[in-house]
């Protein structure tokens, strides 16, 4: 469907769990206090939701958490979203660490690609930013190979930090490794992510077209989302920048969120949501949701006031809201 500025909003994230199994400075560093089991939405109730969002002409499907390998079951409900009619596309983020156990069940799913979160290639660094004990990246360097082999289209996220400023050379050069396109975050004032400094994207940039001369921008569609693309004869992958506050791309803005409470939330910045989980378990009916959706994404704002801190009302963590 349009909300009010004319915008096509046919992409929903769905966060199935708050809980996850790294500790990622910018998004969830400490144990926070995670939600009651009954106050998260039964795969059922999340299937209804997306129902709903079908009916709105919403056909994409991005399964996030916290960690959503975390919750058990999640490759059997991938595979239910994937056979409601309508569904076009069903994809992941992961921070990959349960992902090669569960990597057969969600190819038998339907899984259409996979966002592998991975912010350096350092050991010693990964366990800094995560708070994950063991040596995790050249484990991860294998799983990425294992995506791509198996055909699943796979990408590599990483958010731009102080702490891997240098490694981003070393990220990207998996895109000459493999065929993966390895995408850099701007840190977004969302949670903790607020109270770190942000990296410029165009310094990386700027440093990765020293290493690969030939790095010029590219219009290939590469997925959903908002990433901006660069291609170079030596890449087998491309590289791309999801820089939502130095280049505000809201004007194109396709996407809703649901919270794994059920808190459906138009845009990251604010935290006005529509309480779903109140409207499922109150007993409406399939047109009350669809309706009550529809006023929801009617009213999704203009765009993000990521620049004036005061004017971002959104306390989630990211891990709370899906990213
Ligand atoms: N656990 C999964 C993962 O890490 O991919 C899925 C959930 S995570 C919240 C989704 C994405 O949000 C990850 O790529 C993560 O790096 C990103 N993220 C978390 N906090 C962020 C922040 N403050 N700014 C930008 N990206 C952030
Ligand atoms: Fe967990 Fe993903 Fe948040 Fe890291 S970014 S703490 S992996 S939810």
């Amino acid at each position: 469907m349009l909300d009010q500025f004319g915008r096509k909003i046919d992409y929903l994230r769905v966060s199935i769990t708050d809980r996850c199994n790294l500790r990622c400075r910018y998004c969830m560093p400490d144990v926070a206090s995670c939600e009651r089991h009954e106050d998260i939405l039964r795969y059922e109730e999340i299937l209804r939701v997306c129902r709903a969002a079908v009916q709105l002409g919403i056909t994409r499907f991005k399964v996030t958490g916290g960690e959503p390998l975390v919750r058990r079951g999640c490759a059997a409900f991938i595979e239910r979203l994937k056979a409601e009619p309508g569904v076009e596309q069903v994809t992941m983020t992961t921070n990959g660490l349960l992902l090669d156990q569960e990597l057969d069940a969600l190819l038998a799913a339907g899984l259409d690609a996979v966002n592998i979160s991975l912010d350096t290639l350092d050991a010693a660094k990964f366990t800094a930013i995560t708070g994950w004990p063991q040596p995790a990246p050249e484990k991860l360097r294998a799983l990425l190979r294992r995506c791509c082999e198996s055909g699943l289209r796979t990408k590599v996220n990483c958010v731009l930090l102080e702490e891997n400023r240098e490694d981003t050379a070393a990220l990207a050069a998996l895109a000459a490794e493999m065929p993966v396109d390895v995408r850099f975050i701007e840190l977004m004032p969302i949670g903790f992510g607020g109270s770190m400094t942000r990296v410029d994207p165009d310094e990386v940039l700027a440093g990765l077209k020293e290493l690969w001369p030939d790095l010029r921008p590219t219009d290939e569609k590469r997925g959903n989302g908002p990433a901006h693309y660069y291609a170079s004869a030596a890449l087998m992958g491309r590289i791309g920048f999801i820089d939502a506050v130095s280049h505000r791309f809201c004007a194109d803005c396709n996407r809703v969120r649901l919270t794994s409470t059920g808190q459906l939330k138009p845009c990251l910045c604010f935290d006005s949501t529509l309480d779903l989980r109140a409207l499922l378990r109150g007993g409406c009916t399939e047109e009350e949701l669809t309706e009550a959706l529809r006023a929801a994404i009617w009213q999704k704002p203009r765009a993000h006031r990521f620049e004036t801190i005061q004017e971002i009302t959104e306390r989630r963590t990211m891990s709370q809201i899906g990213g």
